[in-house]
């Protein structure tokens, strides 16, 4: 099996695996009891805080954990809204469902939301961003890089152009494509708060954390035992949380090796499509993660691709795994891709796991099928 759906998981790493079973058999202790076990596995949750805080460059005070960026996203956005009735938020068009949803229950409740555009590129249109900033502005919800196209907006300066309108504006950023994936400074971003998933580095699923600047702002979503300082309730998925730190580590030691191979596989793919295909669109910005490739083929379905690929041992996406099952592609309609070329869209993600033997196999296997596929509707 070739696995290039890694934009919606990834595999484990075997050390990571190894730790999470070591953790759960040794060390499975209640973080919360009283006992020195106890505060020995409260310790190591510590430890791992201060590391991904280290390779993030945030302060590791300001890390919540969380099941996931789900959680983190709704945590974020939901707790440091207002209930200033005059409040305006404004959400980027090209959000994962994890945030879009959010805004709609925002918006279901009477507050003023905004929905900043894409350009053509899949980045948020500046132009469209400054016209709907204004001091009401009290929160902002931009992506890092995009799960769709892996298009990479500048957080930093969209997040000083909220601030020079406001200074108080909230400015969320989902991280979750590009932790481990690109350099992340989340000091120097100027973000107030940052979201990331565990799974999409080669980590467990189920985990995940949110950078909140201002904690004393959050409102917690969940309640209960008062865990993490009361910011989020429930007791630690500690085994979780420590094989989280050490992939984000083995990610990190190998950031620049594991960006080099991911440019190398998506040129590959371009390349063919490019030298075997006609009437296709790469969805893509003029920075774009070397990690995602969202091809649109005119007059083709995404869904017979993938699953054409799928016979010769090749898994791909159509898009959000979150959004597969909707027929439209809300991110590629908002940078005006014609009707006849959005049903016809792929995502191909890849990981250093892959190997430039399997990216061979499988964009030749792509090309073929393409080509099957258009002789039938021509
Ligand atoms: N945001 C983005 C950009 C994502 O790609 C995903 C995962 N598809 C999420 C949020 C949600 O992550 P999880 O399902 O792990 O909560």
């Amino acid at each position: 099996m070739i696995f290039l759906d890694n934009a919606s998981t990834t595999k484990i790493n075997k050390h990571v695996n190894d730790l999470i079973y070591k953790i759960n058999c040794e060390d499975f202790y209640n973080p919360s009891a009283l006992y020195e076990k106890s505060i020995d596995v409260q310790n190591l949750i510590e430890e791992a805080k201060q590391n991904i805080a280290n390779i993030l460059n945030a302060k590791a005070s300001n890390i919540v954990f969380t099941s996931g960026a789900t959680e983190a996203n709704n945590t974020a956005i939901l707790g440091l809204s207002t209930n200033n009735k005059n409040a305006e938020y404004i959400f980027s068009a090209g959000e994962h469902p994890s945030v879009i949803e959010v805004a709609n229950l925002l918006k279901s409740q009477g507050k003023i939301v905004h929905f900043v555009n894409l350009t053509q590129a899949g980045i948020v249109d500046e132009e469209h961003f400054k016209s709907l900033l204004n001091k009401n502005t009290s929160l902002v919800s931009i992506m890092h890089v995009s799960n769709e196209t892996g298009a990479i907006n500048d957080i930093k300066k969209l997040c000083s152009l909220a601030k020079k309108i406001n200074p108080n504006c909230v400015f969320h950023c989902d991280g979750v494509q590009a932790i481990a994936k690109i350099p992340v400074d989340i000091n120097n971003l100027g973000v107030d708060s940052y979201s990331c998933s565990a799974h999409k580095f080669h980590g467990p699923k189920g985990v995940g954390f949110v950078y909140i600047k201002n904690l004393n702002k959050l409102k917690p979503l969940l309640v209960g035992g008062g865990q993490q300082h009361g910011y989020r309730s429930g007791t630690e998925n500690v085994s979780g949380i420590l094989g989280m730190s050490l992939a984000l580590s083995l990610a990190n030691e190998n950031i620049n090796e594991s960006h080099i191979k991911a440019n190398e596989f998506r040129k590959n793919f371009v390349d063919k499509i490019k030298t075997n295909l006609n009437n296709y669109i790469i969805n893509e910005s003029e920075n774009n993660s070397p990690y995602i490739l969202s091809v649109s083929f005119k007059n083709l379905k995404g869904e017979i691709i993938l699953h054409m690929l799928e016979k010769y041992g090749v898994l791909i996406g159509t898009g959000s795994a979150c959004s597969s099952k909707k027929s439209n592609n809300a991110v590629l309609q908002n940078m005006k891709r014609d009707k006849s070329y959005i049903l016809g869209s792929i995502r191909i993600s890849f990981s250093r796991n892959n190997t430039l033997e399997e990216i061979n196999e499988a964009s030749d296997r792509l090309i073929d099928v393409v080509k099957e596929l258009t002789e039938k509707v021509a």
